[in-house]
């Protein structure tokens, strides 16, 4: 049996393309990985998504969108691709769970966070270490955190960390956050959070859990150490294209190269939402990409079947 779409990751983007493609009547095969929902699902708030005035748990919107995928007939397996071969057509897809052939395939695998990459880090991760605030922020009740980055995830995680830690501190390796204004002015008026400018984490600190952080100021050089019993780090995300090297174009990051409606250097592959987006990663932008991929691979497949597709103007 050869499937019409199969979309690989359930973040806004693969489940928008989901939606869209059920829409189409191509009965979307959705290939989760292993976070249900992806990088969304662990955000604590979603306030800027359209629609949702009070905000939204990452993870309940991502459910949402699932159950109106499957609405249309998406079909969403809890799996994780092994290996694609996109030089044959129809595509190969090997999951744990098995092997797909599929006209078209929407890569929405999104990324990662990015690892500080400090001696410690790795050692105390689950023990300590986290990238993940609304997985592991309740056990630091009444306990005290760093959070590492100046970004939105940072500063809305230290945000939601001052809900379950006495005191929270931001550390940021330059003396301005990143974050959207409205974000850092909450922080900047929460009484738990203490921001720590111009300083970077050089070490985690412990024996069995993490006990504290080495810190230095990068004006100064100047070192001290910080007590805590958690570290959150938010620096920054990279792009999940490993499966792909050597078989869709990558950019210089490693994200994968787009044209404007989302076909990759394969014809009948598309790419949506942070996988290939750079400047403005957002649900908003990973929806819409998603939808257009949909689309796309819909009008691919009425191409390569001989079908006429109505051709929208403009
Ligand atoms: P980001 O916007 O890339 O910010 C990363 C932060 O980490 C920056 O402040 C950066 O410092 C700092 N950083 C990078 N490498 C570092 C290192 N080695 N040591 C110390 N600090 C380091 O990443 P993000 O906050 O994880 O967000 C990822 C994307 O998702 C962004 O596009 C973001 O806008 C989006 N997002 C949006 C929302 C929202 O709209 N509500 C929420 C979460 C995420 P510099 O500032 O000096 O570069």
């Amino acid at each position: 049996m050869v499937e019409e779409v199969v979309i690989i990751g359930s973040g806004p983007a693969g489940l928008a393309a989901a939606i869209y493609a059920g829409r189409s009547q191509l009965s979307p095969r959705v290939i989760t990985g292993t976070a249900l929902g992806g990088q969304a699902a662990t955000t604590s708030e979603v306030e800027n998504y359209p629609g949702f005035p009070k905000g939204i748990g990452g993870a309940e919107l991502t459910r949402l969108m699932q159950q109106q995928a499957e609405r249309f007939g998406a079909r969403v397996e809890i799996d994780e691709v092994v290996d694609v071969d996109l030089g044959q057509h129809p595509f190969v897809i090997k999951t744990y769970g098995g092997a797909y052939k599929t006209k078209s395939l929407i890569v929405a695998t999104g990324v990662s966070p990015r690892l500080l990459g400090v001696p410690g880090e790795d050692k105390f991760k689950g023990r300590g270490v986290s990238y993940c605030a609304t997985c592991d922020g309740f056990f630091y009740k009444g306990k005290s955190v760093v959070v590492v980055g100046g970004g939105d995830a940072a500063v809305e995680e230290a945000m939601f960390l001052t809900r379950f830690a006495a005191k929270v501190y931001l550390v940021h390796r330059r003396n301005r956050l990143r974050a959207q204004k409205v974000a850092q002015q909450r922080a900047f008026e929460n009484d738990k959070i203490e921001i720590v400018w111009d300083s970077i984490v050089t070490e985690v600190l412990g024996e069995d859990q993490v006990t504290g952080v080495r810190l230095k100021n990068v004006e100064t050089e100047a070192q001290s150490v910080l007590a805590v019993d958690g570290m959150f780090t938010y620096v920054g995300d990279i792009p999940n294209t490993k499966l792909f090297e050597g078989q869709l174009e990558l950019d210089d990051r490693g994200y994968i190269v787009t044209d404007r409606r989302m076909h990759t250097s394969v014809r009948g592959v598309l790419a949506a939402g942070d996988v290939q987006e750079r400047v403005l990663r957002q649900v908003a932008t990973a929806v819409g990409s998603g939808a257009i991929a949909a689309m796309e691979a819909d009008k691919y497949i009425a191409e390569i079947e001989g079908r006429a597709y109505p051709e929208r103007k403009g």
